[in-house]
């Protein structure tokens, strides 16, 4: 039965698809974890960053026709570890649009205050219950198991950018309403000639 074998086809890849993606989750959090300092620590271009995030979470943003704006307007740099920070700031961009239907817009923009820059990601999605918001960066906790299988994600990822934010010397917070959206703030501190970075 040619139909049934396609149907079965794209349900093992869809499947194989979230393994990786969990797999690849967990490998990240346990070297976040393992690791005291933040490694390949350098100066790290934080517009080059944001849209290098925004790159990353395009078809998942097409799928839903959203869009991602940010203003890169002022040239940011902070002290730390790419790759790690590229995760962390597409993590946030995808909860934006995996959180909030159709057709509705997330934002990235920074602001500098005091030498720490802060990354807002700010969604009109389903939002957070005020009795939940504390408990969303520990790992494994979804808001809503039932619902969110459909989104088929893992509760990982704020997690990661929790961990991400701390070994920079930085922090995450969040900001929610039920139906009206949520805003991600990450703060790090800017970049330092010292070369610094807190573990
Ligand atoms: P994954 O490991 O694939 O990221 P996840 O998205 O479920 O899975 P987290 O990113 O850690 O895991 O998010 C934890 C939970 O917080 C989500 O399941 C969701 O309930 C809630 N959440 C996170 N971001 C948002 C958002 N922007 N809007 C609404 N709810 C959110
Ligand atoms: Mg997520």
């Amino acid at each position: 039965d040619p139909a049934a074998v396609q149907r079965f086809a794209s349900s093992l890849q869809r499947e194989a698809n979230r393994l990786g993606h969990i797999v690849q989750e967990i490998i990240e959090l346990s070297r976040l974890q393992s690791a005291t300092y933040v490694a390949d620590s350098g100066m790290v271009n934080l517009n080059e960053v944001i849209s290098d995030a925004i790159d990353r979470t395009q078809i998942a943003a097409e799928a839903k026709q959203m869009r991602v704006l940010t203003d890169t307007s002022e040239q940011v740099f902070v002290t730390g570890n790419y790759e790690q920070l590229a995760i962390a700031i597409t993590n946030l961009i995808e909860n934006a649009i995996n959180y909030s239907p159709e057709n509705t817009k997330v934002s990235v923009t920074t602001e500098i205050e005091d030498g720490i820059v802060q990354i807002s990601v700010t969604d009109q999605g389903i939002g957070i219950p005020e009795s939940d918001q504390a408990r969303i960066f520990e790992r494994f906790y979804r808001v809503d198991p039932a619902r969110s299988r459909e989104t088929g994600g893992t509760g990982l990822g704020l997690s990661i950018v929790k961990h991400v934010a701390t070994k920079h010397g930085g922090d995450v917070s969040v900001w929610s309403a039920p139906a009206v959206g949520s805003t991600f703030a990450l703060r790090l501190p800017i970049y330092s000639n010292t070369g610094e970075t807190n573990s």
